[in-house]
This record gives C-alpha cells, structure tokens and sequence, in this order.
C-alpha cells in the first residue's frame, strides 16, 4: 500500500514549494487510495518551534491537505516528530555500530578544519579522510577509557554505485566512494544527523514514496547507503524541480507573495490554490487546467511530473481563482462576498438580500473575493444620467440617446416605469424595454446601450434590471453611497 509523507521542518511558514510538495504527496496517496503522513523534522533545536508547526498545520488544514497520521493525530509508526524519537535512532545507530557500519572518530574540530583547508589547497574534495575508519580497536578503546569524545561516523563501501530510478529524473547514479567520505551519523553529544533520521524514519514508516524538492536529491544517496546497510528496503523517489519566479530565479519573497498565508488572506480559494499548485510540475496529459479536487485525486500521477522547472504567474493564479469562485454555488459565495463587504464597510449585513444580489451580481466577475468590494462599489455609484454631452453619447451608443432619455423620463413621470421594488420587477422591466423598443423602433445593442448608459451612467456591468434592482435592495438596507434616480 502506497505511504507517502510530508516532512516540513518547522522553521517558519508554510510556502508555495513545501505545499507543493505536500499536495503532490497528498495527491499521490489519494490516487492509489494510500496513507498521507505528516512527520515534523524538527532536530534543528534552535532553528525550530512550535508555532511554526502550528501554523504549517493550520495552512495544510486550511488548504485541504488533510493526513492520516501526524504528530497531532498519532498512528501506529509514531511518534510523528523527529525530537520525539530518539529511542527510535539511538537503537539503529546501535544496530549500525554492532554491525560494523559505524566506527567512533575522535577528530577534534580544529582537526578536521585543518583537514578540510588541507583538501582545499591540494583542490581536492573536502572530504574526511578516513582517519579513524580501520584504527587499532586497542587505541580505540583507549579513548573511550580517557573519555574523549566522539562522533559516529558511517563507513561508505568502497567501490559502491547507487543506483536510483528517479520517477521524475530518471536514472540518477553516484559513486558513493568519490562522492562523499565517511560522513557523521551520531554527534558527540549523541544527536543524531539528519540524513539518518530521515531514512530510519522513511522506512520504519513504511514510506513507500518519498516525494520532495530538487534540492534534497543529493541527500538520497547518504539515505540509500544508510537503508542498504540497515537492510531496510528503499522508498521510490520523485524530485521535483524548483518553483521559478517570473524572471526564473528561484522563487523568493522578492516575488511578492510566497507564503499560504499570505494567499489566504489576500482572498485565494483553496480550491484554485490547490489546483493551481498542482499544475506548477505536472499535468493531465491533456491542456485541461481547470480540475476539482476529485478530478485532481483521480487525474494525479507521479509518473507525468515533469523535470523542467515551473514558473509561478500571478496573473494565471488569479485568474484560476475567478474561475473557481464562478464555479461555487451562490450559496457558498454569500457567505464569503456578505463578510468582504461587511468588514470593508460597504454594508451591515453579510447574509441579507442585499448581499446576495451583490453576489450574484459579481460572481461571473471576480478573480479574488476581495474584488467585489470595488465591484460592488461601482454599482451603487450608478446612476441615472440624462447629463451625458451629446458628443459623449454618440460615441458610447450611436444616434438617438436624448430620444431615449426622453421616454424614460415620460415613463417615469408617469408611473409606468417598472419599481425595482416590486416582486414581478424582472419580468415586468424586460417587457418594459421589449415596449420601449417597439415605441421607438429600436432593438439589439441600439436599444439597450442607450438604456444601460441613461440608467445607470456606465457602460459596463451585469444585467440593467438586476442592478436596479441592487439599489432597490441597498436603499431598503440603509447601504450609503446610493444614488437612485
Ligand atoms: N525536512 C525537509 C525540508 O523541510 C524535507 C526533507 C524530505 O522531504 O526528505 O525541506
């Protein structure tokens, strides 16, 4: 059964990379109906906290990346944060050492920089030299009794090649001899690397696929050599190419908005960050961009991430949203337009007719819901406007425009104008214009750009009556800013 894992280190907010990551994982067990666990690596103690767990949980929750297993959740191969597990390390570094994998390394620090400056100047790799790798176990044992302290150092097989089949980049292969020298398992204090923990954690959690960025590539070897020598199958890796900006450099805060949070409060679905996300690396096969979640979990497969690197627009992302936001049933976009509105002031209740028409009004329109604030706004500036030059006029909507004035004032006037009030307003407006139409032989553009322009002073915007009826609507709620004819 397919195990993935997300393993953010709680070092700061949740950005676009890591909830890429987290989603493709996400993606990837929802598709083969598997486990998705979220394993905080939390073993940098000064980098690390608790509120930036917390708030990396809450933007996952908040982006739908809901897991199975996770430190706040528990599951049977927990605990599910690295600092809580170093029985766990403590007992395969012992199995590491017994076997023969690990030997103690008394290198002091100065020791070894001078070793490393040693390497630099004959331009070699700065790589341990195996000082201690076949030392006489007596003088070992020496040590030990003075009680000088050491390290754990793995003993990389000579003449090995690692051989991995990348589900993204394909075959990628290292010498391990050439590639790194005996690298540190366990500190002096007893503190286990990183690399170790992540790959006694990959398997004893059974991750069947370690999906991560780029940049961690390199680590797979030292994890391979470590699974080998625990005896410990391997996962099945995917490394996924870095996220560009606009001018493809790697995408940074300089960028503008990186973080979930920072999408969440600018007004971003979850569902078209999701969706957008998701296609920043891979795709259908298709030129489909639009996915719902379900559509996500059933098209997602690791095997169609692509290697090139993805650069993340902006303007593609907002206008996906706008495309998300359209496809919501009003009733789930009320909610969200009533407390937009609210908190900017525009009126006082978020669920009320007012807020509603509003809504519909603006849905086929927005690409953040935040944009209905302005949307809104221009509506209740609309008005009738008899005021118009005639020169202004005839370039908005051809000859005729006082001819048209004149009858909606004569209607007006004369109570014949269909109240925006009334319950049959809709239908009695549009047999109204189909009316004036006939009166004044005009029909099509000619007939209803002049209304729209006399009505309501603007060119542009949804549907006349409706808008009319808006006002009607923000009039009865005391909504300010309304100018009705
Ligand atoms: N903790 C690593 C990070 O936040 C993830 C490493 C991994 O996925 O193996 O970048």
């Amino acid at each position: 059964d397919v195990r993935v894992r997300f393993a953010p280190s709680p070092t700061g907010t949740l950005h676009v990379g890591g909830a890429r990551t987290a989603l493709f994982n996400f993606l990837q067990a929802k598709n083969a109906g598997g486990k998705f666990i979220l394993r905080i690596e939390d073993t940098d103690e000064a980098r690390s906290s608790r509120e930036s767990e917390e708030s990396m949980l809450a933007d996952l929750r908040w982006l739908g990346l809901e897991w199975d297993e996770g430190p706040d959740k528990g599951g049977e191969v927990g605990p599910y944060r690295q600092s809580e597990r170093g029985e766990i390390y403590k007992e395969m570094a012992d199995k590491l050492v017994e076997a023969g994998w690990a030997y103690p390394c008394f290198c002091t620090e100065e020791e070894l920089i001078a070793k490393r400056e040693q390497a630099e100047n004959k331009n070699e790799a700065p790589q341990y030299d195996g000082t201690w790798r076949d030392a006489d176990p007596a003088e070992v044992k020496a040590k030990m009794e003075e009680g000088v302290p050491y390290t754990y150092r793995f003993k990389v097989p000579k003449g090995k090649r690692i051989v991995i089949q990348d589900l993204v980049r394909g075959q990628v292969a290292w010498d391990a001899e050439a590639t790194v020298g005996d690298f540190i398992l366990l500190r002096s204090t007893g503190v286990p690397v990183y690399n170790f923990c992540v790959a006694v954690d990959d398997a004893q959690m059974g991750i069947t696929h370690v999906v991560r960025a780029e940049e961690h590539l390199t680590n797979s070897l030292r994890q391979c050599l470590i699974l080998d020598a625990l005896e410990f199958p391997r996962p099945q890796y995917a490394h996924c190419s870095l996220i560009l900006g606009e001018d493809r450099s790697k995408l940074s805060k300089r960028h503008g908005a990186t973080s979930v949070g920072q999408f969440r409060q600018q007004g971003f679905l979850p569902s078209a960050m999701k969706n957008y996300l998701s296609l920043l690396g891979w795709n259908d096969g298709t030129e489909k961009e639009i996915f719902t979640e379900e559509e996500l979990h059933e098209a997602f497969d690791l095997r169609r991430v692509v290697k090139s690197s993805a650069v993340f627009d902006m303007t593609k992302l907002k206008w996906m949203n706008g495309q998300h936001l359209r496809a919501l049933a009003v009733e789930e976009l009320v909610p969200m337009v009533g407390s937009t509105l609210v908190e900017a002031g525009v009126c006082k209740d978020a669920g009320g007719p007012f807020v509603m028409s509003a809504a519909t009004l603006v849905q086929g329109s927005l690409e953040l819901v935040t944009d209905a604030i302005s949307q809104t706004q221009d509506m209740l500036g609309y008005k009738f406007d008899e005021t118009i030059s005639s020169e202004e006029s005839t370039e908005l909507v051809g000859d005729g425009f006082s001819e048209v004035v004149a009858a909606i004032v004569a209607d007006f006037d004369a109570g014949e104008m269909p109240k925006p009030g009334a319950e049959d307003f809709s239908p009695a407006f549009k047999k109204w214009i189909k009316a004036k139409g006939k009166a004044l032989t005009r029909k099509g553009k000619r007939l209803f750009h002049p209304i729209r322009l006399a009505l309501t002073g603007s060119m542009s915007g949804p549907d006349i009556g409706e808008q009319l009826k808006l006002l009607e609507l923000a009039s009865e709620e005391g909504v300010e800013n309304v100018s009705l004819a």
